[in-house]
């Protein structure tokens, strides 16, 4: 495992060492990795929207746009390929089915050649007018550019209570933080990405992982407008699902409650059991058998629990074996002969 972290890392020094960035002279990449699905209308907008806000910025930076169709059924593939025709800056990666935003995400981060990747919408609710602002606090050394809302005024106030709760619920149960009211846009260097794509596990909640590799962050803020094409593929149902997912995918405390729970009701009950049984011994019988029969219910009660909370330690370090995470992410190394 630990090689494979060094791996992680050492092929990312070598091309933040200027690999990718010498071929294009000085101008430097940026992907936007832009995952859709029936998303036919919203296509034309995002690209005109892009165009302005790259055109002042082509001195020193190019971009590539790589889409992701996530199993459309509709004539959004048709609307990418008609203007890759004439956009060299496009490029098309097709699902063979619908497999969610976070593997259709994987998907763009994989094929994005960028110094830097920013996943957005194409339903313009991730501003690409902000991309500017990430850039500059990027060119600042950040590794990683949160792009937070700055409200949920235009959400209902079922989506602002549920989200709310969600954050509250996996800052307090997961190791790392996530921080509120940030979604996948963002932006991510090259030496993030590299260390991303490397982690091994196969559910994917992407804000997590953004987080876990940790390294200079910064922050932008913006409103979040309302959708301006077609509807959001995101049911309240689907939403639970992937709460659950980002839960259970960063955390091993609900498999760790068994453990106390099963100890500290396994106590209670000897205790309540010895009561039961001076009792009986000095009182005498109540009613026959009572003593006996509630003193082994508790007594396996308790011992269940425990002996599941025993099992639950074993999986939650299988969990964390299988994925395979990288021990450490290294940021650099320095060596005392270096000039400085
Ligand atoms: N999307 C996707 N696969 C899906 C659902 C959504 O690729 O199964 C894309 C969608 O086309 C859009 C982005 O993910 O570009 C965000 O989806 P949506 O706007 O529906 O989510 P919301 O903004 O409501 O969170
Ligand atoms: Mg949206």
């Amino acid at each position: 495992m630990a090689s494979k972290a060094m791996a992680v890392a050492d092929k990312s020094m070598a091309q933040n060492q200027g690999k990718r960035t010498g071929s294009r002279g000085k101008q430097k990449l940026v992907s936007l990795v832009v995952p859709v699905f029936n998303e036919q209308q919203a296509i034309e907008p995002f690209l005109a929207r892009i165009d302005d806000v790259f055109a002042p910025l082509a001195k020193t930076y190019t971009y590539e746009i790589v889409f992701v169709n996530d199993g459309s059924r509709d004539a959004t593939e048709f609307a990418i390929r008609s203007r890759m025709l004439e956009n060299p800056r496009l490029c098309l990666v097709n699902l063979s089915r619908n497999f969610g935003k976070e593997a259709a995400l994987c998907a763009g981060i994989d094929h994005a050649k960028g110094d830097a990747c920013i996943p957005m919408d194409v339903d313009l609710q991730d501003p690409p007018e902000l991309i500017p602002e990430m850039l500059k606090h990027w060119e600042k050394g950040a590794k990683v550019v949160n792009a937070r809302r700055s409200g949920r005024a235009e959400d209902t106030w079922l989506k602002r209570i549920t989200a709310q709760g969600f954050y509250r619920i996996f800052n307090r149960l997961s190791e790392h933080a996530i921080p509120q009211d940030v979604g996948d846009f963002r932006l991510l260097d090259r030496q993030v990405v590299d260390v991303v794509r490397e982690l091994g596990e196969r559910v994917r909640f992407n804000k997590a992982l953004f987080s876990w590799v940790g390294f200079e962050t910064a922050e932008v803020t913006f409103e979040r407008p309302k959708r301006e094409h077609g509807t959001s593929a995101w049911s309240y149902w689907r939403l639970w699902n992937f709460a659950l997912d980002g839960i259970f995918s960063s955390t091993t405390a609900p498999l760790r409650i068994w453990t106390y729970t099963g100890a500290i009701l396994a106590l209670m009950s000897f205790l309540y059991a010895t009561t039961i049984l001076l009792r009986t011994l000095i009182i005498g019988v109540d009613v026959p058998g009572y003593a006996s029969t509630i003193i082994l219910i508790l007594l396996f009660g308790g011992l269940n629990l425990f002996a599941i909370g025993i099992l639950g330690e074993y999986i939650g370090r299988i969990y964390s074996e299988v994925r395979e995470r990288p021990l450490y992410v290294l940021r650099s190394v320095h060596s005392g002969k270096e000039k400085s």
